[in-house]
C-alpha cells in the first residue's frame, strides 16, 4: 500500500499507482504513515559516456566555464561570444549569486532582463535538479520552474519522498531570454561557470536533468532525449549519476510520458541511494 499523500501526488502526474523504493527519509515517513515498502519495477539499462563530462574534471583548468569540453560541433562554433562569466570557482555561496546578479556576459540577456534567477534550494542536497532557462514567471518571482510546471514538478519530487525545499534547482542560464525564444549555446557556454561552481558547492548523489535542451548544453552532446533518458550518465571527476528526464512543462503538453519520467525518477533515486543498475552487456552502439 502506499500513502494517501503519495497516491494523490501520482495522481497529479496521471499515474494510477507507482510503488517506489523510498530514501531512509521516505522509508521514516512512510512508517510514521504506516505504511509497506514498496518495490521498484524494471531496472533501465546503465551508460556512462566516456567523453562527455570532462569539463568537470579536477584536472581540467576552470579559466573558462566550460575550459577542456568536448564540445558539438554548434556548440564549438558558437564559443567566440559572448565572452564566458569571470572565473567563479573560488566563490562561496553569497559571492556567487552576487557575482550572477552582476553579470552582463551577455549583453541582450543582460540588458533585457528584470532579475538573474540564481537558484533555489538546500546547499547540501542530495538532489540537483537542472533546467535550461528561467521562462517570465519564474523571472518574475526569482525561482527557478514555478508555476503550473513548478506545481508538477512539487508532484514529482514528493513522488520520491522529497520537498521541493530538499532539493537544490537551477538552470543552464541564469538570464530568462527573451520573447519565449531557447537559449542560445553561447549563452549556456558563457554562463557555464556559475552551474559548475554551483554543482562544485552542492555536491549532489545525483543530478536529474529537465528536458532535451538543458541535458544537451549539460552533457556536451547533440544527443535527443530519447537516447539520453533511461540510462546514467555520469558528471566530473566524482562521476555524479546523471539522469535525463522530460522537464515538467512538457510533460504538461504530453502527459502519456509522465510514465516514462517516472521511470526516470526511479532510477535517480537508485543512484542517490547508492543502488545502481548493473551495466547493459549490450548498449546501443
Ligand atoms: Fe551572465 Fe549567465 Fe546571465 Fe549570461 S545568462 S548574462 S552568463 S548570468
Amino acid at each position: 500500500m502506499i500513502d494517501a499523500r503519495r497516491k494523490a501526488c501520482l495522481e497529479a502526474m496521471g499515474i494510477d499507482l507507482w510503488l517506489v523504493r523510498r530514501t531512509p527519509a521516505a522509508r521514516a515517513l512512510a512508517s510514521e504513515a504506516g505504511a509497506q515498502p514498496g518495490t521498484a519495477g524494471e531496472q533501465p539499462r546503465l551508460d556512462v559516456p566516456g567523453d562527455t563530462t570532462s569539463h568537470l574534471r579536477s584536472d581540467v583548468p576552470r579559466d573558462t566555464p566550460a575550459a577542456g569540453a568536448a564540445a558539438p560541433a554548434a556548440l564549438a562554433a558558437a564559443v567566440s561570444s559572448p565572452p564566458a562569466a569571470a572565473d567563479p570557482a573560488r566563490l562561496d555561496w553569497p559571492g556567487l549569486e552576487a557575482r550572477v546578479a552582476g553579470c552582463t556576459a551577455c549583453p541582450e540577456l543582460a540588458a533585457r532582463r528584470s532579475r538573474t534567477v540564481f537558484g533555489q534550494g538546500r546547499y547540501d542536497a542530495d538532489w540537483l535538479l537542472i533546467g535550461d532557462a528561467p521562462g517570465v514567471e519564474d523571472e518574475r518571482q526569482g525561482e527557478p520552474i514555478v508555476g503550473q510546471a513548478g506545481r508538477l514538478l512539487d508532484n514529482m519530487l514528493r513522488a520520491v519522498g522529497l520537498a521541493r525545499g530538499q532539493a537544490y534547482i537551477a538552470n543552464i542560464l541564469k538570464c530568462r531570454p527573451p520573447d519565449s525564444r531557447e537559449l542560445r549555446p553561447e549563452e549556456a557556454v558563457a554562463c557555464r561557470g556559475f552551474l559548475d561552481r554551483q554543482l562544485a558547492l552542492v555536491q549532489p548523489r545525483v543530478v536529474l536533468v529537465l528536458g532535451q535542451i538543458a541535458a544537451q548544453n549539460l552533457l556536451q552532446t547533440d544527443a535527443h532525449l530519447a537516447r539520453l533518458r533511461g540510462r546514467l550518465h555520469r558528471l566530473g571527476a566524482q562521476a555524479i549519476p546523471v539522469v535525463v528526464t522530460y522537464h515538467p512543462a512538457d510533460l504538461l503538453r504530453s502527459p502519456a510520458d509522465k510514465a516514462k519520467a517516472w521511470d526516470d525518477l526511479r532510477l535517480a533515486l537508485q543512484a542517490s541511494e547508492g543502488r545502481l543498475p548493473e551495466p547493459d552487456p549490450n548498449p546501443d552502439p
